[in-house]
């Protein structure tokens, strides 16, 4: 078999967008102009095909990063049956709501370039900033779409500028509409400056004409002339060229202005309507002529796992086999799939995949790939390429995937830690079992979401990144697993951890009649320093983001075999807390002496005085409550700030800008989370509903004495 699409014709790109930006209608305008979908359905009947999980429709959130393959042969292309010409897509879907930022990570991952979607009216909202910053730790090159312009108060210019203001100055226009509101007839594409317009069922016909109305020729020159300058400087040849007045074709201003836009230096700007049927074409050419293919990006890197050597994979089919496990998701007709995106060479449905980050093995059976309408079943997926594994059952998101022989570990995609936790119990006792195996499904599909059993109660809490995030989790339960459940109220998931050095020497003696028990160990802990990136570790350290633990035996004093049960001791002592039973994050755990007995020590004896002498350390440590602080914007009518930054204010908020939002003001505050509970509601009567906000966590922050006491002593 040889691949259909050579790399160089495959683009893997996501749809960003702030929610009810249109997105969900962009994805559906896409997959029928692809050719891949034959129907075409609205969002308000419910019949979407990237939207597959039915309390998504009623919501108008897609929560899952499933990814869709599609292709797309250029408008301008004067063939268009020519197989040659045409381009194979991989659309990766990423969620517009804060709570889901970590699908938003997830994605920019395994994506090389992205469509960003605004909405005319609205321009730049908190959301589209919060998702533009996660692209540009990515430095994913990204094109932007301004649409609904057909709608009352939709503005152009207005979006533009808040995309200039806001997000970047290297954005540019690449288009002028005809018309805006009512009248939004179509575009002018400036580089050819050719109007365009969309004809036919769902405007799927394309017709150029060169005639531009006389009202817009003005603003085409213009802009034209502006879009040709920011281009050109991007290329000495061509900037030189036109200073002297000879202006570059429009191919060579295209060649351009790709390196650019790969480069992060110019961010092209289109618009159009996605519900009208105007533009969306135009998006999918710029994605073939100005995003990435997986060969135009810097080789993958990874580690070797048995040397913890630095290598690199090249986009070839010719490379040993690598891949990322990026999602996991259940589908209604094939059953749980794992996502992958292969980064070098080639797998073949039948063999063996190597899990590198867990040392397993597991055949990969069959392999699928989800287009519009359908799961096509594949036999083979090339470099370059996203598709998913059939009924996997070790591979987890981040997983490394790859040959046995060449072993690599991809850099793991890292999670945030939940800040919120419920409490949920099955309506009817029969349910518990099911409900079990719903979490753990649910849990298994989300590396944001956590399952724990309350250990004094048999109460089962679960945690995730807001409220909204665990209503969801709520909600599929009883639609995928038909388990209702109640819910607590949210408590917010506090940490503990300590602020200075401390010792206790600790020995664990019994030895009244029968077989006595003897463990003896002195440890030393301290605050955990953050780790160097590409910081090597020691043999005789086990390291995680927030944990340490050193072993400094020395001549056998405590033999080898007790040492894990010591670990485990100290992890356990950890997970309790110590000041109101919370996890304890961030302490380096130093083994540095001990004792033994031939005959009475035992792993449980380590294991108990490891937890009893952790104890006593991190009481004498300064032990301390950490509390989630959020990172909150506010955007209401000028009038209520006074109220806004006041209530703010008063929940133990920090007020850290304030700033003009087209007509309204935006407020950023930190406060923390066990405060933000309500607000929305106290929001909304603050300010006659017409205030918004939007939250996501940004740090742990120590506890204030007087609340600390309060925590505590609701946790008697
Ligand atoms: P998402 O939340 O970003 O996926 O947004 P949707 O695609 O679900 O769109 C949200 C709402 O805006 C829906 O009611 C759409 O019908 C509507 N919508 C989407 N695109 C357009 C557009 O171009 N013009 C107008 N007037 N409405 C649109």
């Amino acid at each position: 078999m040889a691949r259909l699409y050579p790399l160089e014709k495959v683009r893997n790109f996501g749809i960003i967008a702030h929610i009810d930006a249109g997105k969900t209608t962009t994805s559906e305008r896409i997959l029928f102009y692809t050719g891949m979908s034959h129907k075409i359905g609205e969002v308000h009947e419910g019949e979407t095909v990237t939207d597959w999980m039915e309390q998504e429709r009623e919501r108008g959130i897609t929560i899952t990063a499933a990814a869709v393959s599609a292709s797309w042969t250029k408008t301008y292309e004067p063939d268009q049956k020519d197989q040659a010409k045409r381009f194979s897509f991989n659309i990766i879907d990423t969620p517009g709501h804060i709570d889901f930022t970590a699908e938003v990570k997830r994605s920019m991952r395994v994506l090389d370039g992205a469509v960003v979607v605004f909405d005319g009216v609205a321009g730049v909202e908190p959301q589209s900033e919060t998702n533009w910053r996660y692209a540009d730790e990515g430095k994913v090159p990204r094109l932007c779409f301004i649409n609904k312009l057909d709608r009352t108060g939709a503005s152009f210019e207005r979006s533009y500028a808040s995309i200039l203001d806001r997000l970047t100055k290297n954005a540019v226009r690449m288009q002028v509409p005809m018309g805006e509101e009512g009248d939004h007839a179509g575009m002018i594409d400036l580089l050819t400056r050719k109007a365009v317009y969309f004809e036919g069922e769902m405007g799927k016909e394309v017709r150029y004409d060169d005639a531009i109305p006389e009202n817009l020729k003005a603003d085409v020159e213009k802009y034209r002339a502006e879009l040709v300058e920011k281009i050109v400087e991007n290329d000495e040849a061509q900037m030189n060229a036109y200073l002297d007045g000879k202006e570059p074709s429009v191919d060579e201003l295209r060649a351009t202005l790709r390196k650019a836009v790969i480069a992060n230096a110019i961010v092209p700007v289109f618009c159009g309507s996605a519900l009208k049927n105007k533009g969306v074409q135009l998006v999918l050419d710029a994605v073939v002529d100005y995003l990435p293919s997986p060969l135009d990006l810097p080789p993958v890197k990874g580690t070797d796992p048995k040397t913890g050597t630095e290598i690199e994979r090249k986009a070839s089919d010719v490379e040993p086999f690598c891949a990322l496990a990026f999602k996991l998701q259940t589908d209604p007709f094939v059953g749980a799939l794992t996502f992958f995106r292969v980064y070098s060479g080639t797998v073949t449905a039948g063999s063996y995949l190597y899990n590198s980050t867990t040392g397993e093995r597991e055949r990969l059976s069959r392999i699928v790939r989800l287009q519009a309408d359908k799961r096509e079943e594949i036999k083979e997926v090339y470099a370059g390429e996203i598709a998913a594994a059939v009924g996997l059952k070790d591979a987890r998101t981040s997983h490394t995937l790859c040959d046995e022989a060449n072993p690599i570990v991809l850099e793991e995609i890292k999670f945030p830690e939940p800040v919120v936790s419920v409490r949920v119990e099955p309506k009817t006792k029969q349910d518990q079992e099911k409900m079990g195996i719903a979490l753990k499904k649910l849990s298994d599909e989300d590396p944001t979401f956590r399952v724990a059993g309350d250990q004094e109660t048999g109460e089962t809490i679960i945690s995730g990144m807001g409220e909204l995030h665990l209503d969801i989790i709520v909600d599929r339960m009883k639609r995928e697993f038909n388990v209702e459940a109640n819910t607590g109220k949210p408590q917010v998931a506090y940490r503990e951890t300590i602020q200075k050095e401390a010792e206790a020497n600790h020995k664990y003696v019994k030895q009244t009649g029968g077989k006595g028990q003897y463990g003896h160990v002195v440890l030393k802990i301290k605050p955990m320093e953050p780790v160097a990136e590409g910081e090597k570790v020691k043999k005789n350290v086990t390291r995680e983001d927030h944990f340490e633990f050193i072993n400094n035996i020395k001549g056998g004093v405590i033999p080898g075999e007790f040492i894990p049960a010591v670990e485990k001791g100290v992890r356990e002592a950890m997970e309790r807390g110590i000041v109101a039973g919370y996890k304890m994050v961030d302490i380096s755990a130093d083994l540095i002496d001990g004792s033994y007995h031939d005959v009475d020590s035992s792993e449980i004896a380590f294991k108990i005085a490891a937890l009893n002498a952790f104890k006593e350390a991190a009481e004498r440590a300064k032990p301390v409550l950490l509390e989630p602080i959020m990172n909150v914007e506010v955007v209401t009518p000028e009038k209520f700030m006074g109220d806004i930054t006041g209530s703010l204010t008063s929940k133990r908020g920090t007020i850290d800008s304030m700033e003009d939002r087209g007509m309204a003001k935006a407020v950023h505050a930190f406060v923390p989370l066990s405060e933000m509970f309500g607000y929305t509601t106290q929001l909304r009567s603050m300010t006659e509903g017409r205030g918004q906000m939007t939250m996501e966590f940004h740090h742990y922050a120590v506890v204030p004495t007087n609340v600390a006491e309060e925590i505590k002593s609701s946790r008697k």
